[in-house]
């Protein structure tokens, strides 16, 4: 009987060790803040992978699902495919620049000093989609094409297989009608107005320009004003907000999520509290359960 009861006594103290254990946890990951101004969620998204010299794209990878990109210019007879988010993001601003009609911005003159213009499009600003989704075989042929023509110089202008983008399915090489029509880019296409406005607005649609002027030493990669990757409204708004390479935010981000999860957080569970706030009803919708005679009313106030 006496031992019964060390027994039963022995287990109480066991569960209660435990909870008060689980507790403790529970508190220490509440106060865990994520502070970091993008979001778990976004940097978790395949849409946030980083493809380069160093971080090669297996030789199998294939996006999915890859649609047809359709309804749209194209500076290329070749049948174009995106993954399908990335088109959906890719149509909507082609769209927005179709509904532009006049747009100002700032360039630079000859010695480098800003000057405003303004640029009118009665038909609105058009488009050319001049290349998208490339297989790894393709981007090998291309490669070799590429050296072939360059006397064996690799000079940065087309990516090794497996360190493309085009692979991933995500990017895009955008012209103009002028540039569509000829038979190199190069980066004299930074100084057309379409240019401009594609820098200025891609972030609203998710994409970043990936190859910019002032970071060729990060991404070893030539300035390409035409080449642009979606990443993601919130990541790309980041990035070009602060005038990053997706090399930068990668370093940036991965440095404060090992941070994150130093100080005890916790990747899945800030997810799901990123998730649950996403989802969360307006603010201005007022419930109202009980009303005065006793039906379940609903009030809304806007
Ligand atoms: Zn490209």
């Amino acid at each position: 009987m006496k031992k019964t009861a060390c027994f039963l006594l022995a287990v109480l103290l066991c569960a209660v060790v435990c909870l008060c254990g689980q507790f403790e946890k529970a508190s220490a990951e509440e106060t865990v803040e994520w502070t970091y101004p993008v979001s778990v969620s976004s940097l978790q998204s395949k849409y946030a992978v980083l493809v380069n010299e160093e971080n090669l794209l297996d030789k199998s990878y294939r996006p999915a699902p890859l649609v047809r990109v359709r309804n749209v210019k194209q500076a290329t007879n070749t049948e174009l495919e995106l993954e399908e988010t990335t088109a959906n993001a890719l149509l909507d601003m082609f769209a927005a620049a179709q509904a532009v009609t006049e747009y100002t911005y700032t360039a630079e003159d000859k010695d480098g000093t800003p000057v405003t213009k303004t640029a009118s499009f009665p038909n609105g600003m058009t488009l050319y989609l001049k290349s998208a989704y490339r297989s790894y075989g393709t981007q090998s042929t291309i490669y070799a094409n590429y050296l072939d023509r360059n006397n064996g110089v690799d000079d940065g202008y087309v990516a090794k297989p497996g360190s493309s983008e085009h692979q991933s399915g995500y990017c895009a090489d955008i012209l103009n009608k002028k540039w569509a029509g000829l038979d190199r880019m190069n980066q004299d296409f930074e100084t057309e107005v379409e240019a401009y406005w594609m820098k200025e607005n891609c972030a609203r649609f998710g994409f970043i320009l990936r190859y910019p002027k002032d970071k060729e030493d990060v991404t070893r990669i030539a300035f390409e004003p035409w080449h642009f990757r979606y990443v993601g409204v919130e990541i790309a708004t980041y990035i070009m907000d602060n005038n990053l390479s997706l090399e930068e935010f990668t370093v940036e981000s991965q440095a404060a999520l090992e941070d994150f999860v130093a100080r005890g957080g916790d990747i899945r569970k800030q997810m799901d509290k990123e998730f649950r706030l996403l989802n969360a009803p307006p603010e201005s919708t007022i419930l109202d359960e009980y009303g005065e005679d006793g039906d379940a009313e609903v009030s809304l106030s806007f």
